[in-house]
Order: structure tokens, then C-alpha cells, then sequence
């Protein structure tokens, strides 16, 4: 098999599965239970969470963990909107946000929050002056991705955050990361967030948790209500075994983030040039976006077609974004990638693990693919 999808899921690396399996059988217990049980499985949290903060330059207790990015998204923009916005109704956000924060803000827009959404210029690129044009001493959130899930352009956070800090200064900033962190160096103070949304399984960790960074002083009011776990920012006993996966990931990936980039670029240069021996075929990311990331459209055959035909060969990859099950999302369009050229998009996703013989492999079927199927 040749999995090229992972940018919908990664696989779980064996220091994960190994991690998840001992709080499985023995490290069982529930972290809040006072016993020594409890006690242990405490201590594996917390050694994941000190995994997690110091890959941010952070401090544990910046962290919470959630049940995946949608959820630490659903946090972020809902949490700080009711601490803050009340007095302040504006919400500032790229148009280009994943379906998480995006149905988040159309939810916010709904009960009377007034969402300002930023889109790319002409040239397909992001320019932090737009962002600051938008926001206003009203703005109580200004929130964009790092790296995009379906075109892996990079957008330029750390100099939007910090214009906008310096301009307004009680704004709140916060990005999702899940398609930067342990690619990208993440760091909170660098990047000028004051939150930030993490996934686990995006990084070869276990589905079914995530992380909110929250800076300290940044009051997030919790959705998840109960027995006070994290803070009470997200009650709910804690999933230890998907925790430990998570930290395991992190601890062992946080090392190699340049050496793995400079290995996907090269597998990007690789797929670009193969790329362009095939009639028809166009690249849709950025030369200089997130080499993990690489979106084409096939000569006009519809992305679907061309997936399943593809699948047919065991090589997987995505049309557009996984997440949004085939329906076009509108970031495309809003990278200029419209009508035909949009209908035939397919997302190659790498990671550290694909080789260059997958990719010309994966670059093979695609041109027997178009030569094959009917549109
Ligand atoms: N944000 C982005 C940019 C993503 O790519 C994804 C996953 N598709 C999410 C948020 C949601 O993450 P999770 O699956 O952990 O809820």
C-alpha cells in the first residue's frame, strides 16, 4: 500500500502504540483517583503534557487536552468569546480556516458575533495589512491557520500577530496548527499566539485527542462541563492511553522537525518534476508552502474517479480535503482553483516515512490513470 493521505490521518508510530498499550494494561487508572493507580496514570499525563509544552517553549500548565483539534477549535473560538465578547463582538479569521473553526465562527456569526473573514489577494498569497485592516479595537479574536490542510500554503501568522498585538492591544490570537506542528517549528511567544490547536493523529499519534494551548492570563470559558479535569477548561476524565500516544509522538518527532522537512522537500522536488511530464496536470500549492502538502489537479478527470482508480492501485491519497467527505469546501476557490480545474483536484500528503519510490510510483498510475479513465 502507498499512503499518500497523511494529511486526513498519519500512522501511529510504534512508540505511540506502545505508549497507549501500557496505559492500557498497566497504567489503567483514572488520573484524578487519589491512589497510587491514579497517582501513576497522573504522572504519564503528565509527562506527556511536558512533551507538549516544551515542543511550544511553554509550561504545562498552558496546556489542555481536548478530544482532537475540532475540539480544541470549538474551544479556543467559543471559549473566548464568552469571557470576552461581550463588549467586544468582532471576530477576525482567514477564509481558508479548516471546517472546525469555520462552522465554529458561521455557530458565533449566528448569536450575533460579527466575523470579518480575510481572503488571499489575486496572487493566491495572504498579506498580514488585510488582516490588520480588519480588525478594529472591537475585535476580540483574531484567529488563522499556520499551514493549510488542503494546499499546505503557509500563512503568515507570526507577522499578522504581532502587528496586530502591537496595534490592539487587548486582542487574542490564536491559530490552528495541526498541519504545522512537528513539521514547522511551533512556538507560542515566537508566533505571538495565545492559543494554539494541535491534533494528535496528525502527527503519528492515536485519533481521538488534541490539545489547546492557552498563554497564561488568557481566560477560556470551558464547553465541556463536569468534574473539573484540566482546569476546569475541559472536564472529562482524561484518555491516558490516547495522552501517552500524543506525548510519545511529540518526544519522539520533536528532534527531527528540519531533517524530516528537508526529506519531504526533497520528495516534493521529486513529485513536482514527474508532475510535469504529465499532460494536463497542474500544480495547485505553492512552491514555497509546506512540502507535505501537495495539491494537483488531474488533467480534468474528476477527483473522485481518479481516487478510486487510484485505490484500485493501492495508492491512497485525498480529493481536496478528507474531512469535508468529497464536498468541495471553498478554500480551493478562494486560492483561485476553480470550476474544472477544482472538480479534478487531488491531495498528495506526505510524511518522513514516504519514499521516492512511492512517489514515482504514485507519479506512474496518475499518468496511466488520465490516459485511462473517462473524465
Ligand atoms: N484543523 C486542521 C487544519 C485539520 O487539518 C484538521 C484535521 N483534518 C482538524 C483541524 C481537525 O482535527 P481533528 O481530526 O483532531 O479533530
Amino acid at each position: 500500500m502507498i499512503y499518500l493521505d497523511n494529511a486526513a490521518t498519519t500512522k501511529p508510530c510504534p512508540e505511540a502504540v506502545h505508549a497507549a498499550l501500557e496505559a492500557m494494561t498497566d497504567n489503567f487508572g483514572n488520573p484524578s483517583s487519589l491512589h497510587r493507580a491514579g497517582l501513576n496514570a497522573q504522572l504519564a499525563v503528565d509527562r506527556a503534557r511536558k512533551a507538549i509544552a516544551d515542543s511550544l517553549g511553554a509550561t504545562p500548565d498552558n496546556i489542555i487536552f481536548t478530544s482532537g483539534a475540532t475540539e480544541s477549535n470549538n474551544l479556543a473560538l467559543r471559549g473566548i468569546s464568552a469571557a470576552y465578547g461581550r463588549k467586544r463582538r468582532r471576530i477576525v479569521a482567514s477564509a481558508v480556516e479548516h471546517a472546525s473553526v469555520e462552522e465554529t465562527l458561521a455557530d458565533l456569526e449566528s448569536k450575533g458575533f460579527e466575523v470579518v473573514r480575510v481572503s488571499p489577494r489575486e496572487d493566491g498569497r495572504f498579506y498580514p495589512e488585510d488582516f490588520l485592516a480588519a480588525c478594529n479595537e472591537e475585535t476580540v479574536l483574531l484567529t488563522m491557520m499556520y499551514v493549510n490542510n488542503e494546499t499546505g500554503y503557509i500563512l503568515p501568522v507570526k507577522e499578522t500577530f504581532t502587528a496586530a498585538k502591537r496595534r490592539f492591544k487587548d486582542i487574542i490570537t490564536h491559530t490552528d496548527c495541526v498541519q504545522a506542528y512537528m513539521k514547522l517549528p511551533v512556538k507560542a511567544n515566537q508566533l505571538g499566539a495565545d492559543l494554539i490547536s494541535l491534533s494528535g493523529h496528525k502527527i503519528h499519534g492515536v485519533k481521538g485527542v488534541g490539545a489547546l494551548y492557552i498563554r497564561k492570563g488568557v481566560r477560556v470559558l470551558p464547553v465541556v462541563t463536569g468534574g473539573k479535569q484540566e482546569k476546569g477548561i475541559r472536564s472529562g476524565t482524561e484518555s491516558v492511553p490516547l495522552i501517552c500516544a500524543f506525548g510519545a509522538a511529540v518526544e519522539k518527532l520533536s528532534t527531527t522537525i528540519s531533517e524530516r522537512w528537508e526529506h519531504v522537500t526533497s520528495l516534493k522536488t521529486r513529485l513536482t518534476e514527474l508532475l510535469a511530464e504529465i499532460e494536463g496536470v497542474e500544480v495547485n500549492s505553492p512552491a514555497d508552502g509546506s512540502p507535505y502538502v501537495v495539491n494537483i489537479s488531474a488533467a480534468g478527470k474528476r477527483s473522485e474517479i481518479m481516487l478510486h482508480y487510484l485505490e484500485g492501485r493501492d495508492i491512497y491519497v485525498s480529493s481536496g480535503s478528507a474531512c469535508s467527505k468529497g464536498q468541495q469546501s471553498g478554500v480551493l476557490g478562494q486560492f483561485g482553483i476553480t470550476g474544472k480545474r477544482a472538480d479534478s483536484a487531488l491531495r498528495i500528503s506526505m510524511t518522513a516515512d514516504t519514499t521516492e519510490a512511492e512517489i514515482e510510483a504514485f507519479a506512474q498510475a496518475l499518468a496511466e490513470g488520465i490516459a485511462s479513465v473517462r473524465g
